[in-house]
């Protein structure tokens, strides 16, 4: 397959892949290879957004008044397409992001099973009916769609998030404006490509790049936008909440700053798979990523031991290359993480990594080595705050419950891990951690596309989650009907 390089990718709004009105183009890199050019994308403006809004309107009615049954068979066709297509968009998706090219292929598969689970669910998705006295009447409720919502996604699942947002908003009759990260638009691209040649109605999903000031506050402050789905930093969520309209739905999936607690008696040699896992995937940059480890201090020393002697097995490359850990996907990104890094250096004990990695194949690339820092206290920033790389700190705890106070220390609570094989601190932990999802003898990472997912605290700062059939709740709203005979 030929690399695509300096093509020109145009919005796609009312069914048409039409240019920015300002003219101007941005450049996607390649986080790998700095020399690579992924693509040329429309830096789009205010103007570009309230056409996209505008087309999402005027389909809105026509689109809910869609048989769902046809709602579904689109779907249907586009995860069809990214299925037959997958092997062109994981390369597109690992080259502008870098994650590995066997990750990628699975993110695409994911995102195809996401749409075939709301095309099912969302045909199954009910109202409820209520008794009472009158037997001349019948009381009852139906789900209708909100309107035009907007899907705001982050880079580091740039299909699979879009995805799980963009199929239960279409197939409960929403219409939706869709704009990527600006770090990730050629995979947002085949996404909206899919829809496109599976013959969605004009306006039903309109698709535009462009930096967050640009476009941003057209999509979140126009009073036609019912809905926001948005995926990101907890400081990007708090200003798209406090610019939303109060009569706008917010979906606010943000940061975490997960732990994984290891007790004195669990399975060492599994501890230290689920912190290499939770931790170094996607090189750290997963929201649900390991980044605080909470050791009794009885394991402490042989945990760290096993741990740091696996990390340093790990392999980094170019993603196409499927190592290990492949770039980081941006150099802003790489340049934080490497402060966290001299942070931590300054505040706790450095035990591996540190550092980006040396060698001729890394001088084009965005690389870090995978770090890990012990004698961290709650204190410390490297404790607190969210890094999103592969830096996880370890910190010592004494017993359960300082094991528990030190894991909800934080202003975050999205995933949270035990790792025992004491059924009683696992039904303890259950009951008491604040996170919105919890893992036993789990990592932190990963959620099935049929449960719901979101986080507790700042990481989900609304009452909606997502996946599953709680994403069909969030796109719908309820109209209780009394009807006589
Ligand atoms: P980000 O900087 O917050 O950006 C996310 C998206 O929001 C991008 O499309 C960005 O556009 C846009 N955006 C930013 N500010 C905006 C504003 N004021 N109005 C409208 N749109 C705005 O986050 P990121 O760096 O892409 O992703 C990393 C973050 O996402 C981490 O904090 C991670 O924990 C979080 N995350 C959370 C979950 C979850 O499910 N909880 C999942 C994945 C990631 P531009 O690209 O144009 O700036």
């Amino acid at each position: 397959m030929s690399l695509i390089t300096d093509q020109v990718f145009h919005n796609y709004i009312n069914g048409a892949w039409v240019a920015s009105q300002s003219g101007a183009l941005a450049p996607n890199g390649n986080p790998a290879d700095t020399a690579d050019n992924v693509g040329q994308f429309q830096a789009s403006t205010a103007e570009d957004a309230a056409a996209a809004v505008q087309a999402a309107q005027n389909a809105f009615l026509a689109w809910k008044n869609t048989p769902i049954s046809k709602r579904a068979q689109i779907i249907e066709k586009a995860a069809a397409y990214l299925e037959t297509h997958v092997d062109e968009i994981a390369l597109g998706l690992t080259r502008e992001e870098g994650k590995t090219l066997a990750q990628s292929k699975g993110e695409v598969l994911r995102s195809a099973q996401t749409l075939r689970f709301y095309a099912i669910e969302g045909q199954t998705y009910t109202g409820e009916t209520f008794p009472q006295d009158d037997a001349q009447m019948m009381v009852y409720t139906q789900r209708e769609p909100l309107g035009v919502a907007t899907v705001i996604a982050p880079w580091n699942f740039p299909i699979s998030i879009p995805a799980r947002k963009i199929a239960p908003a279409l197939i409960t009759g929403n219409t939706v404006v869709f704009k990527p990260s600006s770090e990730t638009p050629l995979t947002g691209y085949y996404l909206t490509k899919a829809f496109d040649e599976a013959g969605i109605p004009p306006g039903v999903l309109n698709f535009i790049t462009g930096r967050a000031s640009a476009v941003g506050p057209t999509l979140v402050e126009s009073p036609a936008v019912k809905a926001i789905s948005f995926t990101g930093s907890t400081a990007a969520g708090e200003q798209i909440a406090k610019a939303a309209k109060m009569t706008t739905r917010l979906q606010m999936e943000l940061g975490g700053k997960n732990p994984l607690i290891v007790m004195e008696d669990a399975d060492l040699d599994l501890a230290v798979n689920l912190v290499v896992q939770g931790g170094f995937n996607l090189s750290g940059q997963a929201c649900t990523g390991t980044s605080r480890v909470l050791v009794h201090s009885a394991v402490k020393a042989e945990f760290t031991k096993k741990l740091v002697e696996k990390v340093r097995t790990l392999t980094l490359g170019p993603g196409i290359e499927n190592r290990d850990l492949g770039p980081i996907a941006t150099e802003s990104q790489l340049n934080t993480i490497l402060e966290y890094i001299e942070i931590g250096k300054r505040e706790a004990t450095l035990l591996c990594g540190g550092a980006c990695p040396e060698g001729s194949e890394f001088e084009n690339g965005f690389y870090v080595l995978p770090t890990v820092f012990t004698d961290v206290t709650q204190d410390m920033r490297i404790a607190k705050e969210e890094i999103f790389g592969p830096v996880v700190a370890v910190i010592e705890v004494t017993d359960y419950e300082d094991a528990l106070a030190k894991a909800n220390d934080t202003e975050y609570g999205l995933s949270a891990a035990i790792v025992t094989q004491n059924p009683k601190y696992a039904h303890r932990f259950v009951h008491d951690i604040e996170a919105g999802t919890v893992k036993i003898n789990r990592t932190t990472t990963g959620n099935l596309i049929n449960a719901p997912f979101g986080g507790l605290k700042q990481s989900s700062t609304s009452t909606f989650r997502e996946s599953g059939r709680a994403g069909l709740e969030f796109y719908t709203q309820i109209k209780t009907v009394y009807r006589g005979i």
